[in-house]
Order: structure tokens, then C-alpha cells, then sequence
């Protein structure tokens, strides 16, 4: 026999179990139940696909209870473990983000926020709510001998040994805890605990959960796959369990999705809209996909090739009835039913967001809160629905604090007004502050506020709305329809910016009179085909080192700062402060739209000694 340690972070979460962090505790067979049915699919699967000759005639879990002994024990007949794999899967926590997971975890154990503790699926280890000791017997299907047998008391060890004459399957013994202790737990050896637990939380199990013995034997579960049968006969608190087996997400799903094709290519579906997003939902490694089934036969998890990866949220299963059971991964990727399962799915769920939006905004507006960064990639990613994805899209403006669709957006546009203004940015204050946005704000334009980072490129890849141009207040050109003629700039700029744009540089490739500003005294702006300087940060973050582009200066001629200028220049045009000046004109610019000065030290110097002449 052998005592090994947990692995640190598996002692942590141990730790966190033991000092019950969830106030129901049922759960613990709910977790049980879950392993051993997964376990029976993939003996299963092991059986269909890899040619493993294995008894599959009578797949089911056991459970059996010992009042006096107080000992619960779930068995099932499935694909067990080795050796190794006990003491990889059961005393280590290999799941990816298992750090982050932790630190989380003990924030809401901190702030005793049940429901967010309710967010993370904890497995096997939940058991140590209710144990003071676990033993584990398994013997992996295919093997022959001895089996292995595992024990531990949750506190920072465990056993494990080699067990002669073991079933093939694994055994999972809770030795429940004293009754007497603080928190009463309920008697979980108790018959009619246990039928309560499984009615709730397991009914939909696809494998009989059987207890009792001899001619008492009972099956507690009703086997029934929920996808196939009609919404109007399944509960929602049916679809919720569901739910949480699928995606151990705890909180109740924003919108159930249920579909059925009939006719020369069938499937049965059932997808979730969650209500809210994973801790997970932008990292490359988090798990994503949907459950295939064939024929009510479990074939995998995380099947990515149902679901695009922009939709990467919806959670659920599909059961396909004309793919072989045999059917691969690499396989998938090319099947032309799979194709056209996944172009439906997605056509239904944005179907189903555009109903949020139209009929239930409250729950709108939780999605898109939660998953609209996220759909947004679609925009780049699937061209074929962008249309659809703009339709559901809501994004700030502003006018008025709630997000605003396009179709209403063009609704509002003023009389003359062609196109669709938007500006990116990091916040909304520093949008909204931004020098561009000045004459917009002056005439009453309304201008997008798009401050999410997939922002910047998605509005390169849709060139229009409904025929109405995107354009950035930023960028190019403004064309402002006129409410009344703007007078002239007196005198003549020419030689002004000639001399700018020469000292400017390295930094601007031109230098012209704004249209855009009524209070500041300048501003850049991209050129219309260049990209924006936030993209070309991104860019220069991933490693992608690109040549600097230079943009432009623009000017207000009715400013104070730019009048003097130009009389100053005209006075004397080598003027040792000129060129000073310039600088200090092109760095308020940079800052005002919330850019990184090249030189923050001799910006600031050059202003200090200024200000020093004038105070
Ligand atoms: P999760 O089920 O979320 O992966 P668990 O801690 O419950 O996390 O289980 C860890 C792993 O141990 C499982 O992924 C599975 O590989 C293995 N395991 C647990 N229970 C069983 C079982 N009854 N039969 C076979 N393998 C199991």
C-alpha cells in the first residue's frame, strides 16, 4: 500500500469541501451519479469505436445504502480506471485554469456567494461534504487481475493498493460523517433521501439507477432523453437539471432551445442559452462544443464542429440519427450532415436572440451583457449571417445610456445624414471626451461608443448597414451636412501647415483644417484606408510588428492656440519657440484622444518650461 499527497491546488479545493462551502449538500450524488454515467458511455463508446470486447448487455449504476454502517455506495458497470489514472484523475486536478478556478472559488467562499460557488463543477471531491472517509474500488474494462483500490479521509493524503477479485466498473463507498455534528446532515443512507436526490437531479440519466436487492430491486430514474421528448411534457426544473449535468453551470439557463428536423436527414436537438458567461469564455484552452449523440447513443463532449466558435456559449446536445456510431473527430470536420446540422443551429440561435431582443428585453439585455463580446467575433468569423448577427447587436451611443440596435440607430439619423458614426475606444468617457466627436456632439449627431477590443476590427470587416456606410468620426474625411454656413477661416493657413507637417514629420503625414473640432485646438485622425492606432497596438501586442503608421493633424482654425500660431508665424517664421510649439500642439492632441505620447518625459518638460513663462 502506498500514501501519496494530493496535489496542492486538489488539496485546497479538498479543504474548501470539507469546510462545506455549499449549503446543499445533496449534490454530492448528483456529482457521483454524473461520473458513473459518463463512465458507461465511454465503455460504450470503447466498445463501438475501438473494438474493446467488453459486456455492454446490461450498462447500469447501483446504488446501495447502510443506515447502521452510515456508508453510501454508487457502482457502475463502466469503463474504470488503472492505477495511474486514479492517481491522475482522482488525486490532481488537471483541468486547465484550475489556479484561476481556485482563487475564485475562495472569493465566493469569502463572500458566501452560494449561487457563484454554484458556478463551478467540483466532481469527485464534493463528496467530502458529507464523508469523513471515501474508498474507491475500480478495475479499469480490458484489464485483467487485480483491480485498485483508493481511500482517503480528504485531508491532504490518501491511500492507494492494489485490490484482487474486482468487477470491472468502479465502486465509490461516502462513510458519511456523524450525524450529531453542527450542521445536521441529512441521513443520506436513508432510502427515501436518496430517491428524492435521483428523481431531482438524475431523472434523465440514461442508464437505469437501480437500488435494492433480490426481487426489491428498484429503478429510480425515468431514462427518459429529454431532447426527445416535447417541451410541453418536461418541466423546466427538468431542463435546468439537464442543464447543470451538461454544462456544471449552477445557475439556471437564460433560454432552453429545442429542435427537430425531420425527413431525408433527422437530428434532435436541445441547446441552452446561459445566463451567464464562464469565467473561462475568452481563453483559447476553455472546453466549448456540443454533446453528440447518435440514436440516443452517447458518441462525445465538446464538439466543436456543431457550433461555431463565435457562439462558443450555447451549451446542449444533438442527436443525429443518420451518422454511423463509429463516426471520428477528423471524420466530422468534413461531414456534409454535420455541416448542415451546424448552419441550422446557428440559424436558429440567432433567431432566438433577435426574439430576446424583440419580446423580452430584460432577458437581452443579460445575454448581451454576458455574450455579446463574444458574438461579435461572428462578424468577422461567419460573413454569411452578418447581416443576422448586426440584426441582434446592440452597442452604447450617445444618445440616451441603454445600447441602442442599427435599425434604430438609422431610424434617428437627421435628415441628410448618409452614414453610420461610430468611434472606438477604451471607455466610454474617453469616447465621449474625445477631441473627434466635437462637431458631432455641437450639430446633435448621434456617434456609436464601441469601446470592446473585438470592436476595432470587426467595424473594418462591415462595410455597411442596410446600405448605410460605418464610418469612424475618427477617421478620413468629415462631410457634415451643414446647419449653417460655417464662415471662412480668415487669413491664409497655407504656409502654417506647410511648416508643421515639415517639423511634424516623423509623426504626421499631414497636416490640414479640421471640420470635426469646435473646442479643441487639434486632433488626429487615421487616414481612410490606414488602420487605427489602437489596432495597430494589438497588433504589436500579439508579436505582429508592423511599420508605424502616421496620421493626421487636423486644426481648428477658430482656436485661440492655432489664430496665434499662424500670427506668430507670419511675424517670424524662425521663431526658436515654433517648432516647440508644434510639439506641444501635436502631444495634446495625442493625449486628449487618449493616445501614449512617444516621449512622455520631454512633453512634459517642454510644457513645464512654457507654463514657467507665463505664470
Ligand atoms: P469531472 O467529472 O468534472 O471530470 P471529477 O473530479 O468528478 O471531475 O472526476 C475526475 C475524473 O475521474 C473524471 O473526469 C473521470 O475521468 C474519472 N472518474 C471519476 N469517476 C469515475 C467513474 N465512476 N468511472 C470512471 N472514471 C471516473
Amino acid at each position: 500500500m502506498e500514501t501519496l499527497e494530493f496535489q496542492a491546488e486538489a488539496r485546497q479545493l479538498l479543504q474548501l469541501m470539507v469546510h462545506s462551502i455549499y449549503s446543499n449538500k445533496d449534490i454530492f450524488l448528483r456529482e457521483l451519479i454524473s461520473n458513473a454515467s459518463d463512465a458507461l458511455d465511454k465503455l460504450r463508446l470503447a466498445t463501438l469505436q475501438d473494438g474493446l470486447e467488453a459486456d455492454t448487455s446490461d450498462l447500469h449504476i447501483e446504488i446501495e445504502a447502510d443506515t447502521e454502517a452510515r456508508t453510501l455506495t454508487v457502482r457502475d458497470n463502466g469503463i474504470g480506471m488503472t492505477r495511474e489514472e486514479v492517481v491522475d484523475l482522482i488525486g490532481t486536478i488537471a483541468k486547465s485554469g484550475t489556479a484561476d478556478l481556485l482563487t475564485r472559488l475562495k472569493e465566493a467562499t469569502e463572500a458566501r456567494d452560494a449561487e457563484l460557488i454554484g458556478q463551478f463543477g467540483v466532481g469527485f471531491y464534493s463528496t467530502f461534504m458529507v464523508a469523513d472517509k471515501v474508498t474507491l474500488v475500480t478495475r479499469k474494462a480490458g484489464t485483467e487481475g487485480h483491480g485498485t483500490r483508493w481511500e482517503s479521509a480528504g485531508e491532504g493524503t490518501y491511500t492507494i493498493d492494489d485490490a484482487p477479485d474486482v468487477p470491472v466498473g468502479t465502486s465509490v463507498t461516502v462513510h458519511l460523517r456523524p450525524k450529531d455534528e453542527e450542521d445536521a446532515l441529512f441521513d443520506y443512507a436513508d432510502a427515501w433521501k436518496i430517491k428524492e436526490i435521483v428523481k431531482h437531479y438524475s431523472d434523465f440519466i440514461s442508464f437505469p439507477i437501480r437500488m435494492g436487492s433480490g426481487d426489491d430491486v428498484e429503478t429510480l430514474n425515468s431514462m427518459k432523453a429529454l431532447w426527445a421528448r416535447p417541451r410541453s411534457e418536461v418541466s423546466d426544473e427538468e431542463y435546468h437539471q439537464f442543464y447543470r449535468h451538461i454544462s456544471h453551470d449552477w445557475s439556471d439557463p437564460l433560454e432552453i432551445i429545442n429542435m427537430r428536423a425531420e425527413g431525408t436527414f433527422e437530428y434532435e436537438a436541445l441547446l441552452f442559452l446561459p445566463s451567464r458567461a464562464p469565467h473561462d469564455l475568452f481563453q483559447r484552452d476553455a472546453r466549448r462544443g456540443l454533446q453528440l449523440y447518435v440514436r440516443r447513443v452517447f458518441i462525445m463532449d465538446d464538439s466543436k464542429e456543431l457550433i461555431p466558435d463565435y457562439l462558443r456559449f450555447v451549451k446542449g446536445v444533438v442527436d443525429a440519427a443518420d451518422l454511423s456510431l463509429n463516426i471520428s473527430r477528423e471524420i466530422l470536420q468534413q461531414d456534409r450532415h454535420i455541416q448542415m446540422i451546424r448552419r441550422r443551429l446557428v440559424k436558429k440561435v440567432l433567431s432566438t436572440i433577435k426574439d430576446l431582443l424583440n419580446n423580452h428585453p430584460e432577458k437581452y439585455a443579460t445575454f448581451w451583457r454576458e455574450f455579446g463580446r463574444a458574438l461579435k467575433e461572428g462578424l468577422l468569423n461567419d460573413p454569411d449571417n452578418q447581416k443576422a448577427i448586426l440584426d441582434v447587436s446592440t452597442f452604447s451611443s450617445t444618445e440616451g445610456t441603454e445600447p441602442t440596435t442599427l435599425a434604430a440607430y438609422v431610424e434617428r439619423m437627421k435628415e441628410g445624414q448618409e452614414e453610420i458614426y461610430y468611434l472606438t475606444g477604451e471607455s466610454r468617457s474617453q469616447v465621449e471626451n474625445s477631441p473627434h466627436m466635437e462637431a458631432f456632439q455641437a450639430q446633435g449627431y448621434e456617434v456609436l461608443i464601441l469601446t470592446d477590443p473585438v470592436d476595432e476590427i470587426w467595424v473594418e470587416a462591415v462595410p455597411d448597414y442596410d446600405g448605410r456606410k460605418l464610418q469612424s468620426v475618427a477617421r478620413g474625411t468629415v462631410d457634415l451636412p451643414k446647419d449653417k454656413e460655417e464662415p471662412e477661416p480668415e487669413g491664409d493657413f497655407g504656409p502654417l501647415l506647410s511648416f508643421l507637417k515639415e517639423r511634424l514629420e516623423a509623426s504626421v503625414k499631414e497636416v490640414r483644417l479640421s471640420h470635426r473640432l469646435t473646442t479643441s485646438a487639434a486632433c488626429l485622425v487615421s487616414d481612410t484606408d490606414d488602420i487605427t492606432p489602437t489596432l495597430e497596438k494589438m497588433y504589436r501586442a500579439m508579436g505582429q510588428e508592423g511599420p508605424r503608421v502616421k496620421r493626421i493633424l487636423e486644426l481648428n482654425p477658430s482656436h485661440p492656440l492655432v489664430g496665434g500660431l499662424r500670427a506668430a508665424y507670419e511675424r517670424d517664421a524662425d521663431d526658436p519657440a515654433l517648432p516647440e510649439t508644434a510639439e506641444l500642439l501635436y502631444g495634446t492632441a495625442l493625449l486628449a484622444e487618449g493616445g501614449d505620447l512617444e516621449d512622455p518625459a520631454r512633453f512634459a518638460k517642454l510644457l513645464a518650461d512654457r507654463l514657467a513663462r507665463t505664470v
